[in-house]
């Protein structure tokens, strides 16, 4: 068998070291296609863009570890797939599979609202590394000469945590520059209430967030639809316009274009609909986990925000994907599992640990808390999980079944 994986991040790296586990060597064929020939830890990108890690400093290589472990490399981009005809074509070759596993991420959906960026507007964004990298240049550039700035999430967003990071980073920054008084800061989220997160809020973090913005000052509005960005100032659809000079905000996210014109391959947004095991609605051998896949928001809300595909999410859906094809291939039980969510937020001077089990409510368990021990965490855990992922270690203590 040939078991093909379109992706080289959480999702395709997880479920290609654990397939390799699960299936012999000589018997089975794994290919992980990749059009990044680095494995690059994105929750670190807020970092990249506040100028404190680089892009070296947070990514591996992913040639060798893959091969050390038997598993072939393709540094590609993959330019389309025909589920029917078991086929992957890529800028260079075409290869045919008998199983395939989409953890291809997404792409930011910036035609939602005009003015999005940074490549198609004068917004400012941090998902995905050059994104990233053009924030840090013109950042820098800003806090030069300071003015108004806004941050927050367009309609239907659904990664908003960046959002909240990026704000505490940079009024951290600007405290320690002594600058926070000539930068008025301004929040705009479609979420209902601070800390909704697109899955209902956890705990008391509401209040909690409320009160950290109001004493920094941060002008927050809720439920808010951004409708235009300009090169000074961010439009709601309600009337209000907000001056800014620096405009960080995050789009809502598509599927990577591939995956959306595949033939009846991706709902319209260009997600894959998958069932408990992570198995495309009407193609057997077709697998997706990650961001690539659809999941309908835990709500209606009068400005939709959408359910956020986390990192650790995506390695539980990439877990249950690789047992279910070593399943289908070798017998055996097929496994399914609600998703949780734990995550660490840097506050700027702390973190918040936020955990819920199951990620939807209602839960069995809920817990947030913070201190200066969770930053702590947080820096020691991308540094952790890039020296555990090079060596293929995908056994989370907190996930084995
Ligand atoms: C700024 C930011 C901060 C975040 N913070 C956190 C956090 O603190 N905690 C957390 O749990 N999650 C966090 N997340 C979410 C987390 O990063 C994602 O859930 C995770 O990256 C999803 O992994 P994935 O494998 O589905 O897709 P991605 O990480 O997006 O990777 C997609 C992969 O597909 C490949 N690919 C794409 N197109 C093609 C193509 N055409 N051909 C071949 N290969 C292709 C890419 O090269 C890449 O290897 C954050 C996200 C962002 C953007």
């Amino acid at each position: 068998m040939h078991i093909i994986i379109i992706g080289g991040s959480f999702g395709g790296l997880t479920t290609a070291f654990d397939l390799r586990r699960l299936l012999p060597r000589g018997k089975h064929e794994i290919t992980v296609i990749s059009k990044e020939r680095r494995f690059i830890f994105i929750p670190s990108l807020p970092w990249v863009a506040m100028g404190s890690k680089t892009l070296d400093d947070i990514s591996f290589d992913l040639e060798k570890p893959l091969n050390t472990k038997g598993i072939n490399f393709v540094n590609a981009a993959v330019t389309g797939i025909d589920a029917q005809k078991h086929k992957v074509t890529t800028d260079g070759e075409t290869y045919a599979f008998d199983y395939l596993v989409i953890a291809t991420g997404h792409r930011s959906a910036n035609e939602a609202v005009p003015g999005l960026g940074p490549f198609d507007g004068p917004g400012h964004s941090l998902m995905s590394p050059p994104e990233a990298m053009e924030a840090r240049e013109t950042l820098a550039a800003f806090l030069a000469d300071p003015g108004p700035m806004v941050i927050g999430c367009a309609p239907g967003a659904s990664c908003v945590g960046p959002a909240y990071e990026f704000l505490f980073e940079v009024h951290h920054a600007l405290k320690r520059r002594s600058l926070a008084h000539k930068v008025p800061i301004t929040f705009v989220t479609p979420e209902p209430f601070l800390g909704h997160f697109g899955v209902g809020g956890f705990g008391k973090i509401r209040q909690y967030l409320e009160g950290e913005l109001e004493e920094r000052d941060v002008r927050y509005h809720t439920s808010a639809a951004v409708s235009k960005i300009t090169d000074n100032s961010v439009e709601l659809v309600d009337g209000k316009v907000f001056a800014s000079q620096y405009s960080l905000i995050i789009p809502p996210l598509a599927g990577i274009k591939p995956v959306a014109k595949a033939k009846c391959l991706a709902n319209p947004k260009g997600f894959i609909p998958v069932d408990a095991n992570y198995r495309h609605q009407d193609f057997d051998n077709i697998y997706a986990v990650g961001v690539a896949v659809a999941m309908p928001p835990v709500e209606e809300l009068p400005v939709p925000v959408n359910f956020p595909k986390t990192g650790h999410m995506t390695e539980q859906m990439a877990k249950i994907a690789a047992r279910n094809i070593a399943a289908d291939i070798q017998g055996g039980e097929k496994v399914s599992h609600e998703l949780m969510v734990e995550c660490i937020m840097d506050m700027g001077d702390k973190g918040a640990h936020i955990f819920a089990d199951p990620v939807r409510p209602p839960r069995n368990k809920t817990a947030f808390s913070t201190g200066r021990r969770w930053l702590m965490a947080k820096r020691f855990f991308s540094n952790y999980y890039l020296w555990k992922m090079k060596r293929g270690a995908t056994r989370s203590p907190k996930w084995v079944w």
